[in-house]
């Protein structure tokens, strides 16, 4: 079967309007591979010159998570546990990692928690810096990404920008 890369960011980033841009009209398909959430979406990356690969959101806030973050710190590990399981269910299989960060919030505590994990599950990863909507602010949105140690790349889910070099920069890690 083909390999697959997995979105793995905190909410609210962008991950799921990555996936669908990525994704584009091709059906999103289910697995019911053990250990799945249900809130897993898998689907097909297609681009003419590349080779095809699977690409996996690991979506879902649950109600209990969301409490948490209001909740603020004193709720946070919950939290944090939820969207670990969620994401290291999806990476048991996966051949590289897009950690999906937001270049309007900049980089937050939990961005570098989830960081941490990724980066000690030793797959390949990119940096994809969403929420790039003008380039006017390109370089400062991007210069504080750089601490996180990935290679980077700045998009807009939203606008379509960079979803080409996306594609290519996800293949090349496979
Ligand atoms: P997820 O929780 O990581 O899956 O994030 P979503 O894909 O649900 O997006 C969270 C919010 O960010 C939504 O309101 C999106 O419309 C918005 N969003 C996603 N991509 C962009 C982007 O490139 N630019 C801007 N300005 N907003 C975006
Ligand atoms: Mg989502």
């Amino acid at each position: 079967s083909l390999p697959y890369i997995v979105l793995v960011g905190r909410p609210n980033v962008g991950k799921s309007t990555l996936f669908n841009r990525l994704i584009r009209s091709n059906r999103a398909i289910t697995h019911d591979r053990p250990g799945v959430t249900r809130d897993r979406m898998e689907g097909l990356v297609r681009r003419k010159g590349l080779p095809s690969f699977g690409i996996v959101d690991t979506g879902g806030i649950t109600l209990d998570a969301h409490a948490a973050v209001t909740e603020g710190p004193a709720g946070i590990r919950g939290f944090e546990r939820d969207i670990l399981a969620q994401a290291e269910a999806a990476l048991a299989g996966a051949a590289a990692v897009a950690f999906v960060v937001d270049g309007r919030d900049g980089l937050l505590p939990l961005d570098e928690y989830l960081a941490a994990h990724v980066r000690r599950m030793g797959l390949p990863t990119l940096c994809v810096v969403n929420k790039v909507d003008g380039m006017e602010r390109e370089d400062e949105q991007m210069a504080e990404f750089h601490r996180l140690g990935f290679p980077l790349l700045p998009v807009s889910a939203e606008h379509g920008y960079n979803i080409t070099a996306l594609c290519e920069d996800l293949a090349a890690l496979l």
